[in-house]
């Protein structure tokens, strides 16, 4: 909170990398390899620009806009501690995961989603899709009972995080039109976004147009986890973008996982990269998960299972990375951070320094994603940026500092 009629407040020593200011000529401060180097000027409570560094110093900051996690689970994440003989890929994760539901109560899903909330606010979240399981037992089509806690909780941490949600529906289940507006018209009465998962399901397309009609009636936006293999068979985010573009869909629609890719030659891979630039679909990669459920054989891995992230982002294509599953059936590690699975994606994919260009994936590329207004640095309020105790990107994703509210800087200066 900002004082009545708060002065100028600068803060020393800050970097600020390019891909993050709207402005930039405007912005000022020194180029400083992926970043401006200054002092960064706070007028009436807002980033405005960087002045020339003052002779005092002080410790270097980086200062990014608060993340966004654009893929999450929340009602799975730490259950792996109550199961065995997790292995042997995606199939047996669902299993898995199914199985332990009979320990889905009330309190447990509350409490286990709560600690992952809390992990991605620490994080420095400010915006987060989380999806959650469709359907109950005695009743596949209604919405479960994770669906109403996880919605109880977007509404009481909503001073503090955007939680958007997302159901995890299955591509046949919504094959027939009346339980995809149904199930439609559910996500929209609590602000949610069409969630589908597309594998090899027969009725796969069939699915997909459905969703697309539904959420256009209704108004949702679409996030579809698609190729989550290495099969030679799914087609689903070609049926996508096809659907995207031959509908006319507004909405933005964000396409989780896309492993198949990997096994495209460089001609259907252009072929597909085009449509999806037409389609204007964002793509996530999901690493974590990726790396741990894909390409499984006996021995040492020697695929991996992500996306084409390198062709995907230099065709225009706009990639953004989540965390995924945390500690469940498909993900027995890893921790609800961004900047963590953005660091696992450099080491993955490959993804070169300075690491400035990268940071778009987990802010407001991913927000754009989500369907929420990019969050550049320059005329942001201070509430919604954080700091890092760093001299570069680099030390920045290496995860060393914990982020850090511009606030605490002034200590004084805030009420
Ligand atoms: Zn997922």
């Amino acid at each position: 909170m900002i004082a009545q009629e708060p002065a100028d407040l600068v803060l020393p020593n800050a970097r600020v990398p390019v891909s993050m200011i709207a402005r930039l000529d405007k912005f000022g401060g020194a180029r400083d390899q992926d970043c401006v180097h200054g002092d960064l000027l706070i007028r009436n409570g807002r980033a405005e620009r960087l002045i020339p560094t003052g002779p005092t110093g002080g410790s270097p900051w980086v200062v990014l806009p608060k993340l966004t996690e654009c893929h999450v689970h929340l009602d799975k994440c730490y259950t792996i501690s109550r199961m065995c003989d997790v292995r042997d890929g995606l199939q047996a994760a669902i299993a898995a995961q199914a199985a332990d539901r009979v320990h889905w109560t009330q309190s447990d899903i509350r409490s286990r989603a709560m600690r992952g909330l809390e992990e991605l606010i620490s994080s420095g979240c400010v915006s987060v899709r989380s999806h959650v399981d469709w359907g109950r037992d005695d009743s596949p089509n209604a919405p479960s009972l994770a669906w109403s806690v996880l919605g109880e909780l977007a509404q009481e941490c909503s001073d503090r995080v955007t939680l958007q949600l997302a159901p995890l529906t299955d591509a046949e289940q919504i094959a027939d039109p009346a339980v995809a507006d149904a199930i439609a018209r559910e996500i929209a009465s609590n602000g949610g976004v069409f969630g589908v998962f597309v594998f090899d399901q027969a009725n796969r397309r069939m699915g997909i147009r459905q969703a697309f009609e539904a959420a256009d009636r209704h108004g949702l936006a679409l996030d579809f986890h698609v190729d989550e293999g290495l099969d030679d068979e799914l087609d689903g985010l070609e049926v996508i973008a096809d659907l995207a573009i031959e509908t006319g869909f507004q909405g933005p629609v964000l396409c989780g996982h896309a492993c198949h890719l990997m096994n495209l030659d460089p001609e259907a891979l252009k072929k597909l990269t085009e449509k999806l630039l037409r389609s204007n679909i964002f793509v996530a990669s999901l690493p974590a998960t990726n790396l741990f459920l894909q390409g499984r054989a006996d021995g040492t891995p020697d695929r991996r299972g992500l996306t084409r992230i390198h062709e995907l982002r230099a065709a225009g294509v706009p990639v953004v990375v989540g965390t995924d599953n945390v500690q469940d059936a498909f993900c027995p590690l890893g921790r609800h951070d961004p900047r963590q699975s953005l660091a696992l994606a450099v080491l993955a994919a490959h993804l070169d320094p300075p690491f400035g260009t990268h940071f778009p994936m987990i802010t407001t590329s991913a927000r754009k994603a989500l369907g929420l207004a990019p969050n550049h640095i320059d005329g942001a309020v201070i509430g919604d940026l954080i700091m890092f105790g760093a001299a570069s990107t680099s030390e920045v994703l290496a995860g060393v500092s914990p982020p850090v509210r511009i606030s605490a800087a002034f200590q004084g200066e805030f009420a």
